[in-house]
C-alpha cells in the first residue's frame, strides 16, 4: 500500500468519491442493523488494510493527511506530543515515524482537504468505538462533540 501513502491525493480522491456515492443513500444509513454490520465489516477490512484503522467510529482521515491518528501510541488527534525525535520518529516506538510528521507531510499533497489539518478536532466520543464511521458521518443525531465544545 506504499504507493497510496506516497500519493495521498489518491486516498483523498477515494474518500471524496465514496462520500459522494454514499450521499444519496444516507436515509438508509442507520446504526444498529444489518446495514451497519456490513459497513463495520467492510471498514474493518478496507481501512484496516490501508490505514491500520482502529475502528474509533469517528473518522478524521481527511483532516489528518489520510493518516490514522489512532495509530499514534498516545492516540493523539490534534498534533504531535513533545516527544518527537529529531529524526521525526516516535518517542514511544523509536522505529516508527511519528504519525503526525507523516500527517503533516501528506496533508501538503492533498489539494482538497489538506488545509483541514490546521483545524482543531473535538475530543473523541469513545461510545462510537467499533461502530461504522461512515454511517456516523451521515447520521444527524450523532454528536461527536461534547456539550459546550466550541471550535
Ligand atoms: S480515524 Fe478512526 S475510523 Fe478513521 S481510520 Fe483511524 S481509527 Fe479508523
Amino acid at each position: 500500500m506504499k504507493i497510496f501513502h506516497k500519493r495521498p491525493v489518491l486516498l483523498e480522491f477515494a474518500y471524496a468519491t465514496t462520500r459522494v456515492c454514499l450521499s444519496p443513500f444516507r436515509r438508509w444509513l442507520k446504526s444498529g442493523g444489518f446495514i451497519e454490520a456490513v459497513f463495520v465489516r467492510g471498514e474493518k477490512i478496507t481501512k484496516g488494510i490501508f490505514f491500520d484503522c482502529k475502528m474509533c467510529g469517528d473518522c478524521v482521515l481527511h483532516s489528518t493527511g489520510m493518516t490514522c491518528p489512532m495509530t499514534c501510541p498516545k492516540n493523539l488527534r490534534n498534533g504531535p506530543c513533545g516527544g518527537v525525535r529529531a529524526n521525526g520518529h516516535c518517542e514511544i516506538v523509536p522505529e516508527m515515524m511519528c504519525v503526525w510528521v507523516m500527517a503533516w507531510e501528506r496533508s501538503k499533497k492533498m489539494p482538497a482537504y489538506g488545509a483541514q489539518i490546521e483545524n482543531i478536532l473535538p475530543p473523541l466520543d469513545k461510545r462510537l468505538e467499533n461502530s461504522s464511521a461512515w454511517i456516523n458521518d451521515f447520521r444527524d443525531d450523532v454528536k461527536t462533540s461534547p456539550l459546550g465544545w466550541t471550535e
